[in-house]
């Protein structure tokens, strides 16, 4: 039985950072509002505790990772779980691209930070939409 593959989305978990918020606030906004037919959201911390079928599902799967800092745990943990990173991003860099966008805030982001964690979410859909094109040949539409 074949199923449609989607992409997964790892966002890193970066609790008590405005980086970690933005990442999951992007990571929810491609997942649930912009492309949830082709993306699936991976929770980091369920890779840490080595739940089977998360592992199972990002080692299938062409992943996005997100970052909050330079330790980059996303990326590490789904590469330590036999994944394969098609993209990782690193919400520093974004941040770079949008510098307008000035984050502030860690369980509510600030204006520019909901900004940033869009703007990063547009992005990833593009990414997505690359990896869905290069699996279906093609789409019908
Ligand atoms: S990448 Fe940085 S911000 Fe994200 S969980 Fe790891 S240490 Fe925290």
């Amino acid at each position: 039985m074949t199923h449609p593959q989607k992409v997964v989305i790892v966002p890193c978990s970066g609790i008590g950072k405005t980086y970690g918020t933005v990442s999951r606030e992007a990571a929810y906004e491609v997942t649930e509002d912009v492309r949830p037919a082709d993306t699936q959201l991976v929770a980091l911390s369920l890779l840490v505790l080595g739940d089977e079928s998360s592992r199972a599902i990002v080692a299938e799967s062409p992943v996005i990772t997100i970052d909050g800092c330079k330790l980059a745990c996303a990326t590490k943990m789904v590469k330590e779980s036999g994944g394969t990173v098609a993209q990782d991003f690193a919400v520093l860099d974004v941040y770079r691209r949008y510098r307008q966008f000035k984050p502030q805030g860690i369980g509510e982001l600030n204006e520019g930070g909901q900004q940033l964690a869009h703007a990063l979410a547009e992005e990833i859909a593009g990414v997505v939409e690359n990896l869905a094109l290069d699996s279906d040949g093609g789409r019908n539409g």
